[in-house]
């Protein structure tokens, strides 16, 4: 569930009048599980927000498993975000 900024550090509560980026991520079946056949749209698609100041200095990409990740642009690091 979305509620907060997906900077970790971070502990913006989303709110809709804030500005920042939104990152919409689908999840294909896991490419590591091979009884995974049959991927469902609906429950396919995570979303990440980041704060406006986050925003400005990081963004989400997927890795080559799918997992979200944040790239922090001014440091050069990327973070695993848990989706707890
Ligand atoms: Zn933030």
């Amino acid at each position: 569930m979305l509620t907060k900024c997906a900077n970790p550090s971070c502990n913006e509560t989303l709110d809709f009048s804030h500005r920042g980026a939104l990152f919409l991520f689908g999840r294909e079946a896991d490419a590591m599980d091979p009884g995974c056949c049959a991927p469902d749209d609906s429950d396919s698609v995570e979303s990440f927000w980041l704060c406006d100041e986050c925003a400005s200095s990081m963004t989400i990409i997927s890795d080559r498993g799918g997992s979200p990740v944040i790239i922090n642009l001014l440091r050069d690091e990327c973070q695993q975000i848990g989706t707890a």
